[in-house]
């Protein structure tokens, strides 16, 4: 079930695109993690003209990498559009079949698509953090979230308007062409953790997912619980408690109060199935980005 659930998402994907809707933190689904996050705040009180500020932005733009891809004919016809937010784990970008109301580039954020099913359970499709954008689709006329759009690790966003996004791609191929070539690598992803669900085994999907945080958050301490990993994973907390205490025990992680330390990337990589390096392959083909 869960595996047709993401195949479908799939085929959503490369129909119409991801696609997703509001600013807001709290409830999504029923008896799942994020159902037990609501009250999240999803902004601190900084000044507007600070979001706006042309050093934030310039600053933005230097760790973004599709921001980072733009000439300055395109990013100023952007920038009236654009502010940065500060997001906090957990938030809710936007919801399934909810229409889309803005443009996330997050800058060091890290952003889950996740499919939710009927039963509350709820599966990650695809993970973008400083190396893309959710929500674009949304500019491309798809305006109906296929997703759930969640915040796995709290860090600043360049939230851009729709239609800002929209004016500048329709005056730039180039901004076109950079737009759809990402969503052919969230397809990829999506595509990727499909064949990953239905093929690899628990301690090898578990260790790619923590190479692939720990690529987009730049460290090697995340603070992830054993019962947020399962949802992600789709899969049995006690699955990820016996493999979690294996990698611990192996030396590769060490595992405590809700974080995870990742202490051997390399023998991680070891143990990570195929799908890592995959997906990897796609971000640099697509969009330029340097595989590790
Ligand atoms: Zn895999």
């Amino acid at each position: 079930m869960v595996c047709r659930a993401i195949l479908k998402y799939v085929l959503e994907c490369c129909l119409s695109g991801t696609g997703h809707s509001e600013i807001k933190a709290g409830y999504v689904g029923c008896g799942s993690y994020y159902a037990r996050t609501i009250g999240y705040p999803v902004r601190q009180p900084i000044a507007e003209s600070s979001l706006r500020s042309r050093p934030f932005l310039e600053s933005a733009k230097m760790k973004n990498l599709l921001l980072g891809q733009l000439g300055q004919d395109d990013f100023s016809r952007l920038e009236p559009y654009l502010k940065t937010m500060p997001f906090t784990q957990h938030s809710v970008l936007f919801e399934a079949e909810r229409e889309i109301e803005h443009v996330y580039f997050p800058t060091t954020a890290v952003v889950s698509l996740v499919v939710t099913l009927e039963s509350g359970d709820m599966v990650e499709a695809a993970m973008v953090g400083s190396d893309g954008v959710v929500g674009a689709s949304a500019a491309l006329d798809g305006r109906i979230s296929l997703s759930l759009g969640v915040v796995q690790l709290g860090g600043d966003i360049v939230v851009c308007s729709i239609e800002g996004l929209k004016s500048a791609a329709l005056q730039s191929p180039k901004l076109l062409s950079l737009l759809i070539r990402h969503e052919q690598t969230v397809y990829a992803q999506a595509q990727q953790s499909a064949a990953c669900f239905a093929s690899h085994h628990v301690q090898a999907r578990l260790c790619r997912w923590l190479l692939r945080a720990r690529d987009l958050a730049g460290t090697d301490t995340l603070p992830f619980t054993q019962d947020y990993l399962a949802e992600m994973l789709g899969v049995r907390r006690t699955s990820v408690t016996v493999v979690a205490h294996t990698l611990q025990s192996a030396g590769l992680i060490k595992y405590a109060r809700g974080k995870i330390q990742i202490r051997d990337v390399e023998a991680l990589q070891d143990g990570a199935c195929e799908c890592y390096g995959s997906v990897k392959r796609h971000y640099a083909r697509l969009l330029g980005k340097p595989a590790k």
